[in-house]
Order: structure tokens, then sequence, then C-alpha cells
């Protein structure tokens, strides 16, 4: 009896240890299965979560910087193949600012919802949290992106990243990267009057 007793209470040990770290482990909200593809253009597939709302993303991208006088509200459009080539479009203006062009590339963008989904992707490749609205992550080819704290020049940033990781034989020294990346990000709010980045979600 005794044998079983210790028995069983290692085993309720080992339970409440693996309960402890599922609970814990940011991996707990895995966003990223929870997403679909939304729309394809030439240089982005592109994924969202259910629910995800594509005028507003739209909105957050600066839609009408790309296509003067339109509006989205009361239209019956595809509003897919508009974010599809809406993203192209960001894509080529930021080849423009890093002056590198390649017509060839073809990654992926992932929309999740807010700051903790994509940390939840990024504690799965890194092991570690990050906090950060956004990352381009090379081994994936992908962007993974909060919309909450979406702007254009966030996802620039983001772009200049997946194009400098294409282009370079030797990567630049990360430093560089981001001096690189920071000044697509600069450029594109400049370009439409918006110096200063809006405040970090804080999570
Ligand atoms: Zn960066």
């Amino acid at each position: 009896m005794r044998g079983i007793s210790l028995r069983l209470f290692r085993y309720l040990i080992i339970v409440l240890i693996v309960c402890v770290l599922a609970i814990a482990s940011p991996q707990r909200c895995l966003a990223q299965e929870e997403t679909r593809m939304i729309a394809s253009g030439q240089y982005f597939d592109v994924y969202g979560y259910a629910g995800i709302d594509i005028p507003s993303l739209l909105a957050a991208l600066d839609y009408q910087s790309f296509y003067p006088g339109s509006s989205l509200t009361g239209e019956r459009g595809d509003f897919s193949a508009i974010l599809a080539k809406t993203l192209d479009v960001i894509y080529l203006e930021t080849s423009d600012i890093l002056d590198i062009h390649i017509y060839s590339y073809h990654g992926a963008i992932q929309f999740l919802p807010d700051v903790s989904a994509v940390d939840s992707i990024f504690y799965k490749y890194a092991g570690r949290s990050m906090h950060e609205r956004s990352f381009y992550f090379h081994e994936k080819n992908t962007i993974y992106i909060s919309v909450r704290d979406l702007e254009l020049g966030v996802l620039g940033h983001e772009i200049a990243h997946a194009i400098i990781s294409h282009y370079f034989v030797v990567p630049p020294p990360v430093k560089v990267q981001e001096v690189l990346c920071g000044y697509v990000d600069f450029n594109l709010r400049k370009s439409r009057g918006k110096i200063l980045p809006k405040n970090k979600h804080k999570d």
C-alpha cells in the first residue's frame, strides 16, 4: 500500500508540474494555428485570424495614400484583392526606398490580433519573449505583425528585413540592418506627414 501511495504521489506531482508549465507558457495562445489565408498577391501570401476586418486593416495601412480619393466604406469591392494589391505596392515602395529590387521575392505576412499573439509565435521559435509589435522570421520567410498596433511604417520596417535577408549573401550586422529598416519606417511615415510613430502598445 505504501509503495502504491508513493507512486501515486509522484504521479500527482508530475501532473501538477506539467499543468503549471502549460499555464505559465506563452505558447498557450498559439494564434498562428488560428489564421487562414485571406489574400495572395505577387509578393505575399497573406494570413489573418478569424473575424479580421480587412477594411480596418487597409485603413491602418494608409490605403488612401495609394489610391487617393477612394473609400472602402459602403463599397462591395473585393477587399482581399485590394489588400493583396496594397501590400504589393508597399513592397515596391520599400524596395525603392532601399534601392534594392528583388522582383522574384515571395513571402508571407501573418496578421495577428495583438502583441501577445505575436509574442506567442516568437516564443515558439526563439524560446523567449519579445513583447514587440512585429518581427520577421527568415527561416519561415514570414512577417508576424499585430493588427491592433498596425501602421504602415512598422510593416515597411519588417518588409525591409525580408528584402535585406534575401539580398545580401553575407548578412549585414544586426545594427546595420536595423538602421536600414528604421530608414524605411521613417521615410514611409515622412512621406505621409506622420513623422512621429504611434505610441507602442503597452500590455
Ligand atoms: Zn527591425
